[in-house]
């Protein structure tokens, strides 16, 4: 069979390739602390397993409407409006996990060679979606000193010179796990009506806030997310909120995810689906629909147990010379800068990985090589050993050498 040219040697996803070198030592018995997982270490709550089977058992098996069940849809507005955010069922797709609503946002807003404005340090699937789509990616830099929030004068800037309009804003953020406050999104919003932006408000981590994104408290409680379009009317219509139980119900493998937005958008996305995928199984959403409109102790519980991790690795990151690490408010991941020993930790990744048994991911996946992606989704005790490996790993190497490297 012939493929385009282009199409012989797909780029592997950075991310799964960390894990998959990962399994491989593992599967020959060597002792790796995986730190490169992105989803929760908790099982799916056993109440929302029990909705699928029960859906199976009452001859829920066949097609699902397009736009995803309506005892769903009435679930997620209910969900939404209690966070602020006032969709009808009709503004509302099911999807399959935020990717399935991103693939769809891309393949309907996006005409050939459209530029879409990315903030880097970015989740790597926008470029793929976004080229899949035929259309062009426009990094926008953020950093380290700003938490690795977007400034509102570089989004102008970025806009006005790549003539794009559309953003992609991701928060809580991965993989720096950067919250945006409601100033800042004012602000922001303020440059996106201005120039006649359009938003995809990427809220997978929206229930991964631990501390306030205004102040630096590390102690500071859960002070809740803040969507952009709570800013009023005029954002609510220029955005595209995509949002997903993947996270926050432990439910990666159930590809059960939303969009929300103007009716006319959600039509347009829902063709695409339509013709791609039609929506996620059936049964996986009656597992969400017991998921949104059961009790909630189970996921508060996970973000509790997240919240305590998300201090404990900030507190042993920062204790370790050079390790520059104090923007995160959310999701879990920590993002700690390198730049003291290299510029490019991908040499120290692959050392931390076959010396010490450590899986993280390196910067360079995000678009930020000096910094590297460590995930808390793991047990306690798995991440303070591979805290204390990451610790002993950096002890091994000099601050800037040539290549910060020295053995
Ligand atoms: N957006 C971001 C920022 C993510 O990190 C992920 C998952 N890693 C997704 C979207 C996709 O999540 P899902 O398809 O499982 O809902």
């Amino acid at each position: 069979m012939r493929l385009p040219p282009d199409r012989c040697n797909p780029q592997v996803n950075p991310i799964l390739a960390v894990t998959a070198a990962c399994r491989r030592r593992q599967r020959v018995g060597q002792s790796v602390v995986d730190l490169s997982v992105g989803q929760p270490d908790f099982p799916t709550p056993p109440e929302i397993g029990a909705a699928a089977t029960q859906a199976i058992e009452r001859g829920e098996t066949r097609y699902p409407p397009l736009q995803g069940i309506g005892e769903l849809r009435v679930a997620l507005r209910r969900t939404l409006e209690a966070a602020g955010l006032g969709y009808s069922p009709r503004e509302i797709l099911v999807t399959a996990g935020a990717t399935g609503a991103l693939f769809d946002a891309f393949q309907a807003l996006l005409e050939a060679g459209d530029r879409v404005l990315v903030p880097v340090p970015t989740y790597p699937s926008y470029a793929d979606q976004i080229e899949l789509a035929g259309g062009l990616v426009t990094p926008v830099a953020t950093r380290a000193a700003d938490g690795f929030k977007l400034r509102p004068e570089t989004l102008r800037q970025a806009a006005v010179e790549s003539g794009a309009r559309l953003l992609v804003l991701n928060q809580p953020n991965n993989p720096t796990g950067a919250v945006y406050g409601r100033q800042q999104l004012a602000a922001l919003a303020e440059v996106i009506c201005d120039l006649d932006l359009d938003l995809i408000s990427d809220e997978v981590y929206r229930d991964f806030v631990y501390a306030s994104p205004e102040h630096t408290d590390p102690e500071e409680t859960s002070l809740g997310h803040t969507s952009p379009v709570e800013l009023g009317a005029e954002m609510k219509e220029r955005t595209l909120v995509v949002g997903s139980l993947s996270k926050s119900y432990a439910m990666t493998g159930w590809r059960v995810g939303f969009a929300a937005g103007p009716a006319a958008v959600i039509k347009a996305l829902m063709h695409v689906q339509e013709a791609s995928l039609v929506g996620p199984a059936t049964p996986c959403q009656w597992a969400a629909v017991a998921a949104l409109d059961g009790d909630q102790a189970g996921k508060e519980a996970m973000v509790a147990a997240f919240a305590r991790r998300h201090r404990y690795v900030r507190q042993r990151l920062q204790a370790m010379p050079g390790v520059v690490c104090d923007g995160a408010q959310g999701a879990f991941f920590a993002f700690p800068d390198l730049a003291a020993y290299t510029a490019d930790s991908s040499d120290f990744c692959r050392r931390l990985l076959d010396h010490h048994g450590v899986a993280v991911v390196p910067g360079a996946a995000f678009g930020a090589p000096s910094c590297l992606r460590l995930s808390y989704a793991v047990e306690d005790a798995d991440l303070e050993h591979g805290l204390d490996r990451f610790e002993a790993a950096l002890s091994e190497i000099e601050m800037k050498g040539d290549n910060g490297l020295t053995a």
